[in-house]
């Protein structure tokens, strides 16, 4: 089979790789419009339920994610100044550049043909093929180009939000609010090697709007979210990296997943919140069950129904968790008058995917000295 894929991110590199090992007679084709070193955002975590996919699905890649990656298994949740810990939330981050890497090595050593620095503007100047992938992320070109096959629902979240790097090493997955003068503050922050802590501030656009944020340079804008979360973070700076923006995150689903040789993958077919830390594993699960499917049905007319009725319900179920999350973090300015305790209850069980249960089978510590709170305070 010829396949086409548009997108080297981690859907596209890693159906490509799978396709190949596969079968090797396939001719499989990544066609990405940046090169190989150039990569927006910094570091990405995994839970440890991804792992075990990608342990199943390529060893070799999967043994190279992980000895390039940092543990942790504790949330950290700074409110008022106060840290409260909850310990049993296991999670890995690694540097979004060496995971592109581990997979761009493995599709060369797999016969993978790569091609960067090739921007496609119309699908008319594709290559012959059998099947077309859109991995081309969330403003997909595949799907606005067919948007009468795919019927997209497109939008965006309330806040805006920066992705930014710091030498201050956040040991755990640690969100930290502030109340500044000019609004709220939230950082999303986590260590993804030796030397770096992802660190991503979101904030309403009226929050936005009065810190003057539009109009700020990108050293303005570092040194400005600095003085926000000073005491957080011990006098290191924040680091940009290519251009700087305030975004919206967008919220992208699609009422049908696929034609009769295209299909959609990742964040193209729908997004999820980084607060749960999910759209690249989604964008991996969804390259390994797409492979799965044409290793049951070789041919695109049956693969491609297969792949879309044993993926929508997972996908959908975690687009309702991250739906539900980034709604919290919007409305965050509703809980602000918690105390720490039942503040940190509050964030952890956001999503609805973590109830109380399950988070006294993962700290009991924590939830007893939540519910020793709760009866001091009626
Ligand atoms: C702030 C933030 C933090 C995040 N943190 C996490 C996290 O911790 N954990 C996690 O799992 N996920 C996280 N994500 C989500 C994750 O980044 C995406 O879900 C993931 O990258 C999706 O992979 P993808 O391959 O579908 O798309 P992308 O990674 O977007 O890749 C698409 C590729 O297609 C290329 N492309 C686009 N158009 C064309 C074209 N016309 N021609 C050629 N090439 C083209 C692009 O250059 C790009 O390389 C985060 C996202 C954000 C915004």
């Amino acid at each position: 089979m010829r396949i086409t894929i548009i997108g080297g991110g981690p859907a596209g590199l890693y159906f490509a790789l799978l396709m190949k090992q596969q079968d090797a007679a396939h001719a499989v084709t990544v066609i990405e419009r940046d090169g190989p070193d150039d990569t927006f955002g910094w570091g990405i975590v995994f839970s440890d339920q991804t792992f075990d996919y990608l342990r199943d699905s390529d060893a070799p890649s999967f043994e190279r994610i992980t000895a390039a990656c940092e543990k942790w298994e504790n949330v950290d949740i700074v409110h008022r100044g106060e840290r409260v810990t909850v310990r049993g939330n296991r999670f890995s981050g690694i540097a979004r550049i060496t995971f592109l890497r581990v997979l761009q090595d493995r599709c060369r050593e797999l016969g993978v043909d790569l091609r960067f620095h090739h921007p496609v503007a119309s699908l008319d100047e594709l290559p012959p093929h059998d099947l077309l992938v859109g991995a081309d992320g969330a403003n997909s070109l595949v799907r606005r180009t067919h948007e009468a096959l795919f019927q997209p629902t497109l939008g965006q979240g309330r806040n805006k939000y920066i992705w930014m790097g710091t030498p201050r090493l956040f040991h755990g997955l640690t969100l930290t609010f502030v109340q500044h003068q000019t609004g709220l503050f939230t950082a999303h922050s986590y260590k993804f090697d030796r030397q770096t802590s992802t660190f991503i501030v979101e904030c309403s656009e009226e929050s936005w709007r009065a810190a003057a944020l539009e109009a700020k340079s990108e050293p303005e804008t570092c040194r400005f979210l600095e003085a926000v979360f000073a005491d957080h973070l011990h006098g290191e700076p924040l680091l940009a990296k290519n251009f700087l923006r305030w975004l919206n995150f967008p919220l992208v689903q699609n009422a049908r997943w696929h034609g009769e040789r295209i299909v959609l993958l990742g964040d193209a077919l729908h997004t999820a919140h980084f607060s749960i830390g999910s759209g690249t594993k989604l964008a991996l699960e969804d390259a390994i069950m797409l492979e799965r499917a044409f290793a049951e049905e070789p041919g695109p007319d049956r693969a491609l129904p297969l792949f879309e009725a044993t993926r929508r319900p997972r996908v959908e179920q975690y687009q309702r968790a991250a739906l539900d999350s980034l709604h919290w973090f919007e409305d965050v300015g509703d809980h602000m008058h918690l105390e720490p305790l039942p503040f940190a209850v509050e964030a952890m069980t956001r999503s609805r995917r973590v109830d109380f249960e399950k988070l006294r089978q993962r700290d009991p510590a924590f939830v007893d000295a939540y519910e020793q709170w709760s009866r001091s305070h009626g």
